[in-house]
């Protein structure tokens, strides 16, 4: 099986689908693995460091022509038309926001396993590219805010007087949310947290953070995903959520639910009530934004609050970041790489036997990952979205 990795295209991407360790495995089962040159600049990965085994093409039909094409996000549709068909794509997708790739891989036949679309289920952990990203984008969100606060987080008793810790809120408590807790508390601040989703009380408090409660909301939805609240529901949440970003130094939102816009939690008037010199960063940005005031992809100032709105915040993680994502990725390809009959030979000593593509769709994994399949759109969710 030849396998392929390009160099991402869109504008700030640092991140890549492989990495030398991962890369090593790969080639090791028998795969023929190319990777672009210059796909793992961003992540300071030269091209040298992916070792003897791995190719370095430098054009991209050498890329695109491969059976298998790993990539962080959806190749354009010039280069989606260079696939071949019944080749596959495994990617981050996000159909609603892409629908000119999507008609490309449908047009090309190209067999797309979009990774947003892993399901959330025990044996797939492995797999689970939303949770390995969000978790350093959590991570690092935590870190952002500290960096721009001009305040220690941690309670500090000095010969120069008492620093009182910094008050951390963090909204949505989530994959994302749950590491920016931790991540601040490790810091040192005194961190609040709140979701819809109430369950997710005995996770933040086993970090050490406080619960906060909105009376009367409650928005659990299918697959621990939260759903949209109502009016009346929005309504109470910011009433309960005005004092305490009110008295926090910096908060953090990571509030979303699947395939809509980021809900808008904190209003511009929630803004003006917060401390001088304090800061807000959104992961919301990328669907448009937990706060009114956020500019995706840029920082604002709103008086003295600072707005950060990063749109690709594992990203800036990106030497973990890429070596997560490519290790799911590995992980995924153990469904549909199988070993090749070797019709009975068990000698081992010729080294790894070769891989074959085989799609089981039985397995719940890839029935539910599958984007595009033999010219359709398969999924649903996307279908109706793209209508
Ligand atoms: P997500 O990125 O879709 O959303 C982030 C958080 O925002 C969620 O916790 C959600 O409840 C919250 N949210 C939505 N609207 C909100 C609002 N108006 N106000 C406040 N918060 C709001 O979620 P995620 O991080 O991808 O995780 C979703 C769920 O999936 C979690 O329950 C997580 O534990 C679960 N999960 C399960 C597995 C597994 O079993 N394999 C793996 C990963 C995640």
């Amino acid at each position: 099986v030849k396998i392929a990795v390009p160099k991402e295209a869109a504008s700030g991407e640092t991140r890549v689908a492989m990495v030398p360790k991962v890369a090593d495995k790969l080639t090791k089962l028998g795969v023929e693995l190319r990777v672009q040159k210059g796909a793992g600049d961003g992540s300071r990965i030269p091209d040298d460091a992916y070792g003897e085994n791995t190719k370095i093409a430098g054009r991209a039909a050498d890329i695109y022509g491969a059976d298998v094409v790993l990539a962080v996000n959806s190749p354009s549709p010039t280069n989606l038309a260079k696939m071949k068909k019944g080749s596959v794509l495994l990617s981050f997708v996000q159909a609603h926001q892409n629908a000119d790739a999507v008609e490309a891989m449908c047009k090309a036949g190209v067999t797309c396993f979009a990774m947003e679309l892993v399901p959330r289920i025990t044996r797939a952990q492995s797999m689970d590219a939303l949770s390995s990203q969000a978790s350093a984008a959590g991570y690092k969100a935590a870190l952002m805010a500290a960096s721009n606060l001009e305040r220690f987080l941690p309670m500090l008793t000095t010969a120069a007087g008492t620093i009182r810790p910094a008050k951390v809120l963090v909204i949505g408590a989530g994959v994302a949310g749950l590491q920016a807790i931790a991540t601040a508390k490790r810091l040192g601040a005194k961190v609040e947290a709140y979701d819809v989703r109430t369950d997710t009380k005995e996770q933040v408090e086993s970090l050490g953070a406080e619960f906060l409660v909105a009376e009367g909301v409650k928005a659990e939805a299918e697959g621990g995903y939260a759903r949209e609240l109502t009016d009346d529901e929005k309504a109470k949440q910011q009433e309960m959520l005005t004092k305490h970003v009110g008295q926090a130094d910096a908060v953090i939102t990571t509030a979303a639910v699947p395939g809509r816009p980021a809900p808008k939690i904190i209003s511009k008037a929630m803004v003006d009530g917060m401390k001088a010199g304090s800061v807000l960063v959104d992961l919301g940005a990328a669907g448009g934004g937990n706060c009114e005031l956020t500019k995706p992809g840029e920082t604002v100032k709103h008086g003295s609050v600072t707005i950060l709105g990063p749109t690709n915040m594992a990203g800036e993680l990106a030497e973990h970041a890429s070596e997560m994502y490519a290790q799911n990725l590995f992980n995924f390809l153990s469904l549909i790489l199988i070993e090749e009959d070797d019709e009975g030979e068990d000698d081992t000593s010729k080294g790894p036997k070769p891989r074959k593509l085989a799609i089981n769709w039985d397995d719940e994994v890839l029935a539910k990952s599958v984007l595009t399949h033999d010219g359709e759109i398969v999924n649903e969710a996307a279908r109706e979205a793209l209508k």
